[in-house]
């Protein structure tokens, strides 16, 4: 027998009962490459926007081995226990390699997994990270519709990834770790320029002493940042996700943000500009779809990749040949 697909007003009722279940199927179908599902996920997402847009997103990054997987677990099952929904979407290009992580950050959040408040969902799997993310924005979107006052967007911090999460959530928390006196050079400096926080980790047995020296001297290349909210100067704090040290302390600064940035008007106008981002690029993915879905360009690709290849055919050339063949002429 097959599993027959639920109805729209059957996802949609479950999602918005906060139905776990359905919720699972419902980021199913909005992960799902089949063009069947595609047109179903979009009217899902439709009918759910009007009740999204009510948690307190937060993504957090650093490098692997850094504590994100100790640290949301951590700050995550502090969170239920103190009332609230918690819902934990990864972003993570690399997973492909690595062969689906379900199990892996399941067992990574082996306590909050545990926790009937808590959602954790890992990376989808899609070769692009355009496609991760924006999978990662539309299931963020179901997880607010059911009823998640908090979604924490987790990524590696390898390349791009982090940028986009940044563009995707309220507050973006970068963890980093105290080394042996290179601290600044370890990272890159494009990664500072976003944080809304630094949490140095680890700080805990003989390491709290290193741990300080470094935050003290992120703060001063920080200060020599120009800041890019006249509302908020992103604090340099020292925490133990292992030893849930200090977590309060980061929890706290975030509703800080949330007040200050709040009350100003900056956030609203950050989603604002997220939302407007969100369509440009979803706007490229939808150009890029049907250029590939095109009968006629996936008959000329090859020919024309390997004329290009060759120097037969200048890259400007091929384009306009392309956007020929989709029905634009220059
Ligand atoms: P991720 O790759 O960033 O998710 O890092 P993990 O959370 O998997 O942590 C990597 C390693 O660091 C694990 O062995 C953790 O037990 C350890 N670790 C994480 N947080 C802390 C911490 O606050 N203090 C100490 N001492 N070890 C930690």
């Amino acid at each position: 027998a097959t599993v027959s697909t639920p109805s729209i007003d059957a996802y949609v009722k479950g999602v918005l009962a906060g139905d776990r279940a359905m919720l699972a199927r419902a980021i199913t179908l909005v992960e799902s490459t089949k063009p069947a599902h595609s047109a179903l996920a979009q009217q899902l997402l439709q009918a759910l926007l009007p009740h999204t847009g009510g948690s307190i997103r937060l993504g957090i990054t650093g490098v692997p081995g850094v504590g994100k997987s100790t640290t949301i677990d951590m700050l995550g099952t502090n969170l239920v226990k103190a009332g609230h929904t918690v819902a934990v979407l990864a972003v993570d290009p690399t997973s492909k390699r690595t062969g689906g992580s379900i199990l892996g950050d399941k067992t990574r959040m082996s306590q909050l997994a545990q926790e009937p408040l808590a959602f954790i969902r890992p990376s989808p799997s899609s070769c692009t990270l355009g496609g991760v993310t924006r999978k990662t924005r539309e299931t963020m979107a179901l997880c607010e519709a059911a009823g998640f006052d908090i979604v924490i967007v987790e990524t590696v911090g390898v390349g791009q990834s982090e940028i986009a999460v940044a563009d995707m959530v309220d507050f973006f928390l970068v963890l980093l770790l105290a080394g042996g006196g290179d601290d600044l050079q370890g990272i890159k400096k494009g990664i500072i320029e976003i944080a809304d926080m630094i949490a140095i980790n680890k700080a805990d047995g003989d390491n709290i002493l290193r741990a300080e020296r470094a935050a003290a001297e992120y703060r001063g290349a920080m200060q020599i940042l120009t800041p890019s909210s006249p509302n908020w100067t992103p604090p340099v704090i020292t925490i133990s996700g292992a030893h849930n040290k200090d977590l309060d302390k980061l929890w706290a600064k975030i509703l800080d943000y949330r007040r200050d940035l709040g009350e100003s008007g900056e956030l609203q106008e950050r989603r604002q500009k997220q939302a407007v981002a969100w369509m440009h690029d979803m706007l490229s993915d939808r150009i890029m779809e049907t250029v590939h879905a095109n009968p006629r360009v996936s008959a000329r690709m090859q020919s024309i990749e390997a004329d290009v290849r060759q120097g037969r055919l200048l890259p400007t050339l091929a384009v306009d040949e392309i956007m020929g063949l989709i029905g634009f002429s220059a």
